[in-house]
C-alpha cells in the first residue's frame, strides 16, 4: 500500500528555541513537499511534558511565521492528542504486541538490548513501561539521501517503550499514529534521526499502516564540530534576519542561489529551482552559520 499524494510534514520538539539545524528541515521538507506539488504540514511533537522548554513552542510558531512557510492545514498538537495514542495502544494489545514492564532503569542497567524479561509476565498495565514486542525480522528501507538502510530490531535494540511508566507517550508511537492520520507520505527530517527509522517502519507494519518514504538530511555542524542542536545551546533563529537565514539554510542544502527578498518571494523561487539531488550526501554538513 502506498500513499497516491505527496504529503510532507515538519514536526518541531518544543524542547529548545528553534535553531538553524531546524531551519535547514523545515526547509528541506517545504521545498521537497512543494515541489512535488504536495501538501506541506507542522506538527508540535510536545508530548515529552518534562523537556519541554519555556516559549520555545511561541518561539517556533513565530518563526513559522516569520519565514510565510505556507502550512496547509491546522497546526498540530500532540500533547492534545493523548486519547488517539491511548487508543494504538488498546489496538496493540488485541494483536497481543505490547506489555508492561516493570524493570527500573536500575535493573536495565547499561544494557541497550531490552532481554523481554517482562514479556511473559502479564503485568499489570498501571504505573508500568508499555512495550512493543519485536521479532527476528530485518526492518529494510532506501533512504532518499542515505541509501539502504538496515536494521535488526531484536538483535539491535529488543521490545521497545512505547509508552513510559511516567505515562509520557514516547516520540515513536506518536510520531506513527500522527504520521498515519494526517496521511503523511513523505518524511524529509534529520539524520539525527536516521536510527529511529526502523522501529517505526515496524510500528507501521504492526498497524497495518502504509509506507512512508523517508530522506535525512545531512546535520549542520557547529564551527567545533558538534551538530547543532538543544543540548549545545545552538542559537536561537533570529526572526528579524529571516531573509539571510533562508538564503544560508538554502545554501547549507546545495541549492541554487536565491535573491534576498521577501521570505515568501524567496521560497517560491527556491522551490522553482529546488534539486534534492543538490543535497550534499553524508549525515553532517559543514556550518555556515553558528
Ligand atoms: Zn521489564
Amino acid at each position: 500500500m502506498i500513499h497516491a499524494a505527496y504529503v510532507g510534514r515538519f514536526a518541531p520538539s518544543p524542547t529548545g528555541p528553534l535553531h538553524f539545524g531546524s531551519l535547514i528541515t523545515a526547509v528541506a521538507s517545504y521545498c521537497e513537499a512543494k515541489s512535488h506539488h504536495g501538501r506541506w504540514l507542522v506538527r508540535i511533537e510536545d508530548t515529552d511534558i518534562p523537556r519541554i522548554y519555556p516559549n520555545s513552542e511561541q518561539h517556533i510558531l513565530a518563526c513559522l511565521e516569520a519565514f510565510e512557510f505556507e502550512i496547509d492545514d491546522q497546526i498540530i498538537f500532540q500533547r492534545q492528542r493523548l486519547a488517539c495514542y491511548e487508543q494504538v495502544l488498546a489496538q496493540l494489545a488485541e494483536l497481543d504486541l505490547v506489555y508492561a514492564c516493570q524493570c527500573t532503569r536500575k535493573m536495565l542497567g547499561s544494557n541497550h538490548i531490552y532481554a523481554g524479561t517482562c514479556r511473559n509476565l502479564h503485568l499489570d498495565w498501571s504505573h508500568q513501561a508499555i512495550r512493543l514486542k519485536v521479532n527476528q525480522q530485518r526492518i529494510c528501507f532506501d533512504d532518499a539521501l542515505q541509501g539502504t538502510q538496515c536494521s535488526h530490531l531484536e538483535q539491535e535494540l529488543g521490545d521497545f517503550v512505547l509508552k513510559r511508566r511516567d505515562g509520557i507517550i514516547n516520540y515513536q508511537l506518536a510520531v506513527v499514529v500522527d504520521d498515519y492520520l494526517q496521511q503523511v507520505s513523505h518524511v524529509v527530517r534529520g539524520a539525527d534521526l536516521l536510527d529511529n527509522t526502523a522501529r517505526q517502519i515496524y510500528l507501521g507494519q504492526c498497524l497495518n499502516y502504509p509506507e512512508l518514504q523517508y530522506m535525512h538530511l545531512p546535520l549542520a555542524m557547529n564551527a567545533q564540530g558538534q551538530k547543532l542542536s538543544k543540548q549545545n545551546l545552538a542559537q536561537a533563529i533570529q526572526i528579524e534576519q529571516a531573509p539571510q537565514l533562508l538564503k544560508q539554510a538554502l545554501q547549507a542544502l546545495g541549492q541554487p542561489e536565491v535573491d534576498l527578498d521577501r521570505p515568501r518571494l524567496m521560497l517560491a523561487q527556491a522551490i522553482a529551482q529546488w534539486d534534492s539531488a543538490l543535497i550534499p550526501k553524508g549525515t553532517q554538513i559543514k556550518a555556515i552559520f553558528d
